[in-house]
C-alpha cells in the first residue's frame, strides 16, 4: 500500500480506502461487511468511510460493531463520518451548529470511537451561514470530537470562503475535499479545484472511482443479477451515468483493458491514481473478490505511461479545457 498525505495536512491516508455507501446494513450482510473490513485492513487500507446518511445510521453501526470487535489499535485507522441528511424534521438536516453537533455525538456512539479522525459536510447548505459551519467544526476538535474537517461536494467558492472565516478568527479551516472524480466525472477535481490545492493545499478523497461500477464494464452485456444498477432508487445511474455515449466509451477502455491484459476496474481506479491531487480513492464493494481485484489497481501505476493516458484521453474526449493568460 501506498500512503499519502492529506493535502498540506500531515495526516497520512492510504492511497486506496474503503466506504460503506451502499453495501452495509443494507445490500450486503454482516458477516460481509466484516470480511470486507479485514481485507481491507490486512491490505494496508487505513481509512474507513461513512456517513449519517448510509443506511440512516446503520452502515455505521455495522462498521461500529466491527472496530469493536477487530479491537485494532485506534492509532492504525482512520475513520470518518459525514453530517447533512440526518432525518426529515427541521433540524436533523443542514449544517447549522446544532445538527452539526448532534450529528457527530450521534456517529461517535454508532462508530463506538471517542474521535472521528475525519468529519466532513457532506454537502453545502445554502440556508445555514457558512461562518456558523466553521466556528462549530473549528469548536469540536477543540473538543477533542474531531481531528479534520472537510467538504463534500461543495463548490470553490464555498470552500474559498470558509478558509476566509477560518482566517479571519484564527481557526482551523477545511483541511479535505470529497468530490465525485472518475473518467467520466472530472470537471470540479481537474478544474475547479485548482486554485485550492494551490492557496489552501486542501487534500482529496475521491468517490465512485468506478461510476458505480459502470467502469468495470460489468454492464456491457446487460444487467448482472445482485448490481447496483438494479437497485430501483439508484435509478439515475442506469438513466445518466449508463447513457449511449458513455456505453461507447467504456466499451472502448475495456478493449484498451484488454490491449494492457489488465481488469477495465483496475485501470480506471489506477488512473484515478495518477493524479497528484487525490489523496486517497475511496473504493467500494459488495463482494470480497472485487475489492481484492481492486487492491491490485496500486500494481499498475507504472503501466499508465504518456502513451497509455494519450490512448484514454482519446476515447474519452473530456479533458477540461485550462483557460491560460
Ligand atoms: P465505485 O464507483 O467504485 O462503485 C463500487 C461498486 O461497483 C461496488 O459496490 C460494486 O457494486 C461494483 N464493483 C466494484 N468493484 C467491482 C469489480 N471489481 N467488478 C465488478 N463490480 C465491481 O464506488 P462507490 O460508488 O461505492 O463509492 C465508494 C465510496 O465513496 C462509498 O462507499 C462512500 O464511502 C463514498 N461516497 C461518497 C459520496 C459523497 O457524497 N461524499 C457519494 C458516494 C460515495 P455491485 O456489485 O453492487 O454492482
Amino acid at each position: 500500500m501506498e500512503y499519502r498525505r492529506m493535502g498540506k495536512s500531515g495526516l497520512q491516508l492510504s492511497a486506496l480506502s474503503f466506504g460503506s455507501w451502499v453495501t452495509f446494513a443494507s445490500q450486503v450482510q454482516d458477516n460481509t461487511s466484516e470480511k470486507l473490513m479485514q481485507v481491507a485492513y490486512d491490505n494496508g487500507i487505513n481509512f474507513f468511510d461513512n456517513a449519517e446518511a448510509y443506511a440512516s445510521g446503520k452502515s455505521e453501526k455495522v462498521m461500529g460493531d466491527i472496530l469493536k470487535k477487530m479491537n485494532w489499535d485506534r492509532s492504525s485507522y482512520v475513520v470518518s463520518s459525514k453530517v447533512f441528511w440526518g432525518g426529515n424534521l427541521p433540524n436533523q438536516k443542514g449544517l447549522m451548529r446544532k445538527h452539526v453537533v448532534e450529528a457527530a455525538n450521534a456517529a461517535l456512539q454508532r462508530l463506538n470511537v471517542d474521535y472521528l479522525d475525519l468529519f466532513y459536510c457532506h454537502r453545502p447548505d445554502e440556508f445555514t451561514p457558512i461562518s456558523e459551519t466553521v466556528w462549530t467544526m473549528h469548536n469540536l476538535i477543540q473538543q477533542g470530537k474531531i481531528l479534520y474537517w472537510g467538504t463534500s461536494e461543495w463548490s470553490a467558492q464555498q470552500i474559498t470562503e470558509a478558509h476566509v472565516v477560518a482566517e479571519r478568527y484564527n481557526l482551523i479551516g477545511p483541511s479535505v475535499e470529497q468530490p465525485q472524480y472518475n473518467l467520466l466525472e472530472r470537471t470540479k477535481l481537474e478544474k475547479e479545484y485548482l486554485p485550492l490545492f494551490k492557496n489552501f493545499g486542501m487534500g482529496t478523497t475521491i468517490w465512485s472511482p468506478l461510476a458505480s461500477g459502470v467502469l468495470t464494464g460489468k454492464y456491457l452485456n446487460g444487467i448482472p443479477k445482485g448490481s447496483r444498477m438494479e437497485i430501483e432508487s439508484l435509478a439515475w445511474i442506469k438513466d445518466k451515468v449508463w447513457n449511449a455515449e458513455n456505453q461507447v466509451k467504456v466499451a472502448a477502455l475495456n478493449t484498451l483493458a484488454n490491449d494492457l491484459d489488465v481488469s477495465l476496474a483496475n485501470l480506471s481506479i489506477a488512473w484515478c491514481l495518477k493524479n497528484p491531487n487525490v489523496s486517497s480513492v475511496i473504493l467500494g464493494a459488495s463482494k470480497v473478490e472485487q475489492l481484492e481485484e481492486n487492491l491490485k489497481s496500486i500494481e499498475l501505476l507504472p503501466k499508465l505511461t504518456s502513451e497509455v493516458m494519450a490512448k484514454i484521453e482519446a476515447i474519452m474526449g473530456n479533458k477540461p479545457h485550462l483557460t491560460s493568460y
